[in-house]
């Protein structure tokens, strides 16, 4: 029987046994008189052959389901097993299914669980520097956030302070600019947001905070119901495509953009340091390839449904779409650098998480400004869009 014949029947046990046979020289009679043939003593494993199955459960700040942040998620739990034919089992559980939201974090800095999907901003009260990870108000758009986590210093940063509590982060996924909010009534000045009790998360809501709001930070899954019982009097969350399906205009029909305080959301996939530590360099590398890849994709689908979903809300619902105005920005602008130097004082991490993201804004900017923006400008200009 010739090798290549012998490796046809596949498995490891018919490998060995002919790499037993070749060397005994009794290759010829495998499969005839195969019981002649000496049995190896005790046939060495074959590493590329043995299936060690690494657990990793990954628990998310989404709902189930939930359009671009939950499937987007799943999606990626879904790519690791893929990508790994299941040598990465990754049992994903949602918001609730095995600990709530806003538990995510301590369940995976704990060891609990290995991963966890979510918005690193909401991690701000541990500590300020998260929430340039997802988005700060004036911040990065999505190209933007890319260029300054992979080339400007960002990752190393997140790196930094996610060490300190015992995790290892990744981009993981993008809504692209946010919109501003849904509101009862019109937004013509800074005054209008005084008393508005608004769900706005992340550093925004430190904004409106200095403009007199009353911000909280509650789960999506609980914003339509707090919305519509007027708990709250105002909400952002993300853009037409996820906005429309929570149904928002039922209870608020005046609809802001652009939202100052979300340019470019990074979702993120937090790890646990320790667990990440085990993983060989192969599987560190296919988990940072499928994170990637969710980044790309996420943003891909949110370009894609966020038009029609607008034009719907628009013609079919009754919303009213509004931009706020120079005056508003402005005072936005004004309150968000008060914010930016309580976060600069917070400590001297935040500090240097801050300093990078500065200096990375100045000049991503200003690279914009003249290929996106003018590009884009200019196209719409001459096709009257
Ligand atoms: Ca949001």
């Amino acid at each position: 029987m010739k090798r290549r014949e012998a490796l046809k029947l596949g498995g490891a046990a018919a490998v060995v046994g002919v790499g037993a046979a070749l060397l005994s020289g009794c290759e010829e009679k495998v499969k005839i008189v195969e019981k002649e043939c000496p049995k190896p003593e005790a046939p060495v494993a074959a590493p590329a052959i043995v299936k060690k199955t690494i657990d990793m459960v990954m628990v998310a700040t989404w709902p189930r389901d939930f359009p671009g942040l939950g499937t987007g998620a799943q999606r990626l739990a879904q790519r690791i097993n893929d990508m790994t034919e299941g040598r990465i089992k990754v049992q994903y559980f949602a918001a609730k299914e095995r600990v709530g939201a806003f538990d995510s974090f301590d369940e995976v800095a704990s060891g609990n669980a290995q991963a966890y999907h979510a918005a690193d901003y909401y991690w701000k009260g541990k500590h300020l520097g998260w929430a340039y990870f997802t988005a700060v108000p004036f911040g990065l758009t999505y190209t933007e956030m890319n260029a300054w986590i992979r080339f400007g210093g960002g990752q190393q940063l997140w790196d930094k302070l996610a060490g300190e509590f015992g995790l290892k982060n990744l981009m993981a996924g993008n809504t692209g600019v946010q919109m501003g909010g849904w509101f009862n009534k019109e937004i013509n000045s800074a005054d209008d947001f005084k008393g508005l009790k608004m769900r706005i998360p992340g550093l925004g809501g430190d904004v409106l905070a200095k403009l007199g709001a009353s911000p909280v930070s509650i789960p999506g899954g609980q914003i339509y119901e707090n919305l519509v019982s007027g708990a709250i009097d105002a909400t952002e969350w993300v853009g037409p495509w996820n906005d429309r399906f929570m149904k928002f205009y039922e209870a608020a029909k005046y609809y802001y953009f652009p939202g100052m305080h979300e340019p470019g959301s990074t979702l993120a996939l937090g790890m646990n340091a320790s667990w990440w530590g085990t993983l060989s360099k192969t599987d560190q590398t296919i988990i940072e390839a499928a994170a990637s890849m969710e980044n790309d994709v996420m943003m891909a689908e949110y370009n894609a449904k966020s038009g029609e979903a607008l034009a719907d809300l628009v013609q079919n619902q009754g919303v009213k779409l509004r931009e706020f105005n120079d005056d508003v920005y402005d005072s936005f602008g004004v309150a968000a650098a008060e914010v930016f130097e309580t976060v600069r004082a917070h400590s001297p991490l935040a500090g240097e998480i801050h300093e990078s993201f500065l200096a990375a804004r100045k000049d991503l900017g200003a690279w914009s400004k003249i290929s996106d923006q003018a590009y884009v400008a200019q196209r719409n200009r001459v096709l009257g869009v």
